[in-house]
């Protein structure tokens, strides 16, 4: 029994979305730059775009904390479409441009590289890594950072 309105999106209790760049980024985002809960080090900087609700979260985690449904991953049909936002500058990147690079290519801020072991469980790319996100969990977190 869904206990939330359908317009409970923004602000169920569980999160508090923030806004950055002028995009509202749900889940449980910590500062400006999406950097969450979960993923706090200083190159976690960037929010994605889910293809299940059109909405923006610093991570997996913070959808499956927040969001009343499942994650659909971003389809590969749709790697053209602005769907990474940089949390530093607010370029938005589609994801082909985003795995391609190391850091964002208006600010030159460096992306986490740890993040690259885990497109398989937001995005639909090739790759070697079957992709159970059952299977994801946060990297432990640096505690100098
Ligand atoms: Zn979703
Ligand atoms: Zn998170
Ligand atoms: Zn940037």
């Amino acid at each position: 029994m869904a206990s939330e309105q359908e317009s409970a999106a923004v602000g169920v209790g569980v999160g508090e979305p923030m806004l950055s760049h002028g995009i509202l980024v749900h889940g449980h985002p910590v500062d400006e730059e999406t950097r969450c809960v979960h993923y706090h080090g200083r190159n976690d900087i960037v929010a994605i775009q889910f293809a299940c609700c059109g909405l923006y979260y610093p991570c997996l985690h913070c959808h499956r904390e927040s969001a009343d449904h499942d994650v659909v991953r971003w389809p590969a049909a749709r790697l053209d479409e602005p769907a990474i936002l940089c949390g530093h500058c607010g370029a938005v990147l589609s994801v082909r441009k985003y795995v391609a690079v190391v850091g964002c290519p208006r600010c030159g801020s460096a992306f986490n590289p740890g993040c690259r072991a885990h497109y398989r469980y937001y995005f639909d790319l090739p790759g070697p890594d079957g992709g159970n996100p059952a299977r994801c969990r946060p990297a432990a977190v640096d505690p100098r950072i």
